[in-house]
């Protein structure tokens, strides 16, 4: 049987955003675990580990000189200065991946996310949200990785970044993660079913469907209740 529509079997590229403390990290770790189809790209940075960080788990962490080689070899699909360091998107493995039918999965600030844009003008772009500016700061303290000074910088350019929502196609508030991460699985869910990824449409012979159902013994013998 020819299945009635060919959809595209390659997978997404998914941009994730939102401002530090709204618990994107969180969200992914989880969907990466609800939704084995996904890929998570990991970024290369200039910044220190933070403690528990991991290479290669969290960031490829490179000194700027490194990270700059980089550029200058054009490794990089996008990378922006954020806070002071460099954070950066790999290109190797991404293509591949998506051709494979995986969704890629990018965690990235404004700026990097934009450039994605011009690049993947196909990409599906996704905005975290906190659910609300006290909640916010309320984690940023908590998570007790910085210092006041870097706490307030990243409390200021929250305020800014969470301008830039409308440039997204969807936003996510992130007051419980369990239905956070529901939710951007189901945007990923949703994404498959887009007519624009049809690529052939298969409707059989009409007449070969209605003379089926007019030879069709079955029916001869409903009785009809007018
Ligand atoms: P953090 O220092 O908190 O790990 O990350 C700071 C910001 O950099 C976050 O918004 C994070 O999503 C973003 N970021 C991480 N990797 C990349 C990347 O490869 N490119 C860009 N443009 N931003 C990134």
């Amino acid at each position: 049987m020819n299945e009635i529509i060919k959809t595209s079997k390659k997978g997404n590229l998914i941009v994730i955003s939102g401002p530090s403390g709204a618990g994107k990290d969180t969200v992914v770790e989880q969907l990466l675990s609800i939704n084995t189809n996904t890929w998570l790209s990991i970024s290369a940075t200039s910044r220190a580990p933070r403690k528990g960080e991991k290479e290669g788990v969290n960031y490829y962490y490179l000194t700027r000189k490194e990270f700059e080689d980089k550029i200058s070899k054009g490794d990089f699909f996008e990378y922006a200065e954020y806070n002071g360091n460099y954070y950066g998107t790999l290109k190797s493995g991404i293509i591949d991946k998506i051709n494979s039918g995986i969704d890629v999965i990018l965690v990235i600030e404004i700026q990097g996310a934009l450039k994605i844009k011009e690049l993947f003008p196909n990409a599906v772009f996704i905005f975290i949200l906190p659910p609300s500016m006290s909640e916010l700061r309320r984690r940023l303290v908590l998570r007790k990785t910085e210092d006041k000074e870097k706490i307030i910088k990243r409390f200021k350019t929250a305020y800014n970044e969470i301008n830039e929502v409308t440039k997204y196609n969807y936003v996510v508030i992130n007051d419980n993660v369990s239905d956070a991460v529901e939710k951007v699985n189901s945007i990923l869910l949703s994404e498959k079913c887009r007519v624009d990824r049809i690529e052939e449409v298969y409707l059989g012979n009409e007449e070969e469907e209605i003379h089926e159902i007019l030879v069709d013994k079955e029916l001869e013998n409903i009785e009809l209740s007018l």
